[in-house]
């Protein structure tokens, strides 16, 4: 089978023109009968690695799933797109049986689902064995690793198809990363010199935020009011915040409903459904929520505390924008859950114990760093950064303000962590220092020590924020059961003005709410139009009881209400739209567009965006990010940008632009470690004749004997010295 045959039945089924990255390879392996393991992060598009060869291949392909409500879903996808595909399982009677069964034999039906233990049963094993069987595709297939974060003992069992059928390929799914359980997955099902794939694991269109809960209940509106009649998650940690969570929401008359494992079975399916059907927007849970979720158009997930692990909150929040459209992950924590999580845990045996708190400092670390939190997400599933600042997350795109005087903060805050004579925790530290009457600190008598009430003016919230970046930056460490604060060497350094903190605090205005790749994607798409659509596909999804975004995903609808096709062939151009879904919906769907746009007389059959040319995400300007403070201390050792861009593993064109800020934020003024005398001379005096306005005529006057880069770096310096004529 050649691979324009697999583009072509991508087109015909899906309506999809390319192919995401590893598809192909991980298609191809199935057509050369090889088996393969294939890693991709949630949303990489796993599914389609099999489900698009199944249908290039004689016979039936066998896919393996753990639950049932994740088969009823990709069977009900695939049967809109249609693509004969079915399911057996317990729910189905014996004459359903019988009929799957009937298109098995006649070699009709191309992709069979069903749960490890139904295929390896005897009686299942002996009835393929006579069936033509194109493949295995084993799907969540971290499931038959102990090692794995959800261990199902019925996947071992699966061992047995390399032995029952030696000339049928076996394919592994799974979306977890680490090494160990890659391995595991290989012995387990004994896969012969596979073809491993994996994928990045850099989730671009997610936007990553961290915040302390302060208002809990307000930050969370703000989030869901943001994503009006979008579907959301809010994650907590127990029980009772999700009961007490959801009916605060209700309240306020917003769409939302409860899941827990306290709930009983019923109303559980029934909120799910909801859920999915988009009957109701929000969906307030706990952790027990989500596996075999696959929702594609999830556009928020806001954790209302902090997740007790890494993975699990890459996890979690990772069913955010499974369709590749923009989507927002909001992480808001307190230093209490850290408790909650460890009372929680803390009758574990003592080495899953240690096992569990080490991975709770992990995700503690993650919430109080000053790192790209994508970057820091990505390495910690082993996979190195080579990126520059990811322009989706609060640090990148500078949500968070770096402080001015952040050594004499960091100072104030260390001596008083000295004069408590390190005894104490952060929160005591914190309120210490900002002149607390609580009656813990009068009865020790701490308001009497020189450094209480020290940042008196400052927030409680935000000096509490900085002991913990100081702790991330090696300055402190937490000692001890109590977590009690401690100076460091790095700290004594820090003490005697030998090294610079970084402390962040968030930005008067939050001006990043939306970063430009969010803005950029709804270019062109009329709103109102995309709510419509939205509309009539909730109707339609109501009608055929599946869920909405099995009728068209959300980049499907929003790519219509850019282009507004006014024709079923103008439809079937945009992507998402197969020929299945064209016959099926088609003509409701241009029905309404035209409706809408007659109506308000726009303009339809617009031609597509062309991807545009990748811009690098240039760091911020107004406020420095944190990224590029950490180049500060090694332009105070007057390290030139080339020597920078080595150390910090960047471009020099990004440095320049770190080198920038570190002049303004620092109001250099002699700039001759970067810029040489000659140089310097040249902008002055071209500055004299066209002025610092614009850069364009300064460089066009020069005649290129300077660069745009050191121009500008000039001038930055000039602007310090509040118009006198720079020192140099
Ligand atoms: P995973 O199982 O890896 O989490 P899915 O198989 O659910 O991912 O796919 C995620 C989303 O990507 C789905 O909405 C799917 O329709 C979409 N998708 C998959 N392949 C392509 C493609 N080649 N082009 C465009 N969208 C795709
Ligand atoms: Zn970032």
């Amino acid at each position: 089978m050649q691979p324009d045959a697999v583009q072509q039945v991508l087109k015909q089924y899906w309506g999809f023109d390319a192919f995401l990255p590893l598809q192909r390879e991980a298609i191809q392996s199935v057509l050369e009968n090889r088996d393969s393991l294939v890693v991709m992060p949630t949303g990489g598009g796993k599914s389609l690695c099999y489900q698009a060869p199944a249908l290039c291949r004689e016979g039936v392909a066998v896919v393996v799933s753990p639950l049932l409500a994740l088969m009823k879903d990709q069977v009900d996808g695939l049967v809109a797109c249609g693509v004969p595909a079915a399911a057996v399982n317990s729910t189905h009677g014996s004459e359903e049986k019988r009929q799957v069964a009937r298109q098995v034999e006649s070699g009709e039906l191309r992709l069979l689902y069903m749960s490890p233990e139904r295929l390896v049963t005897p009686r299942t094993l002996d009835f393929l064995a006579n069936q033509n069987v194109s493949f295995f595709a084993i799907d969540e297939a971290h499931c038959i690793s102990a090692w794995g974060h959800d261990f199902r003992p019925e996947y071992r069992g699966l061992r047995t198809l390399r032995e029952r059928f030696p000339n049928v390929a076996v394919h592994a799914y799974t979306a977890t990363a680490t090494d160990q359980v890659r391995r595991d997955i290989v012995t387990q099902l004994g896969l012969q010199e596979p073809e491993i794939l994996v994928g990045d694991f850099h989730r671009s269109n997610l936007q990553y935020h961290v915040a302390r809960r302060e208002r809990g209940l307000g930050q969370l509106c703000e989030v869901i009011d943001r994503f009006r009649d979008q579907s959301g998650i809010v994650y907590c940690i127990t029980r009772a915040e999700v009961d007490r969570t959801t009916t605060l929401l209700r309240e306020l008359g917003y769409s939302a409903l409860p899941y827990h494992a306290g709930m009983s079975d019923d109303e559980r399916i029934r909120n799910q459904d909801a859920f999915l059907t988009e009957r109701a927007n929000t969906i307030v849970a706990t952790i027990a929520f989500g596996m075999g979720i696959d929702k594609s158009n999830v556009r928020y997930v806001v954790h209302l505390g902090m997740p007790k692990s890494l993975e699990n909150y890459q996890q979690e929040s990772g069913r955010a924008g499974r369709d590749g459209v923009e989507a927002e992950c909001r992480l808001l924590f307190s230093g209490r859950d850290l408790m909650t999580w460890k009372r929680m845990l803390g009758d574990l045996p003592e080495e899953a114990r240690d096992a569990a708190f080490s991975s709770l400092e992990k995700m503690n670390a993650y919430a109080t760093a000053v790192t790209c939190r994508h970057k820091m997400l990505v390495e910690h599933f082993g996979q190195s950064w080579t990126r520059g600042p990811c322009n989706a997350c609060d640090v990148c795109v500078g949500s968070l303000a770096v402080v001015d005087d952040a050594l004499v903060i960091g100072q104030k805050i260390l001596s008083c962590v000295l004069r408590l004579e390190q005894r104490f925790g952060a929160d005591y530290v914190s309120q210490v220092l900002v002149g607390s009457q609580d009656q813990r600190i009068l009865a020790a008598g701490h308001n009497q020590l020189s450094t209480w009430g020290l940042l008196r003016d400052l927030r409680r919230q935000d000096v509490r924020q900085w002991i913990e970046q100081l702790g991330s930056q090696g300055f402190l460490r937490k000692e001890g059961e109590y977590n009690t604060v401690e100076v460091t060497d790095e700290g004594r350094r820090l003490l005697r003005g030998e090294l610079m903190p970084t402390l962040l605090q968030p930005a008067k205005a939050s001006r990043a709410a939306t970063s430009r790749s969010v803005t950029d994607s709804w270019e062109g798409v009329d709103q109102g139009l995309f709510d419509a659509l939205r509309q009539l596909r909730r109707e339609i999804a109501l009608q055929r009881t599946v869920p909405a975004y099995i009728v068209f995903g959300d980049a499907t609808l929003r790519e219509m209400a850019r282009q507004r096709p006014s024709s079923l062939p103008a439809l079937l151009e945009v992507r998402g739209v197969g020929q299945q879904k064209l016959a099926d919906f088609g003509e409701q769907f241009i029905d309404g567009i035209v409706t809408y746009c007659s109506e308000r007389q726009l303009s339809m059959d617009v031609a597509p965006l062309q991807p545009s040319a990748a811009t690098p995400p240039r760091a911020a300007v107004a406020a420095p990010t944190a990224n590029a403070v950490q180049s500060f201390p090694l332009f105070d050792q007057r390290l030139s940008v080339d020597q920078v861009a080595e150390r910090m593993g960047r471009a020099a064109s990004t440095v320049f632009g770190y080198l920038e800020s570190y002049i303004r934020h620092r109001k250099v003024r002699d700039v001759s470690p970067w810029v040489n005398r000659a140089e310097f001379d040249l902008v002055e005096s071209a500055i004299h004749d066209v002025g610092v306005e614009r850069l364009r005529p300064i460089f066009d006057t020069l005649e290129g004997r300077v660069t745009y880069e050191q121009i500008r770096i000039v001038l930055a310096s000039i602007k310090n010295s509040t118009g006198e004529p720079a020192v140099h």
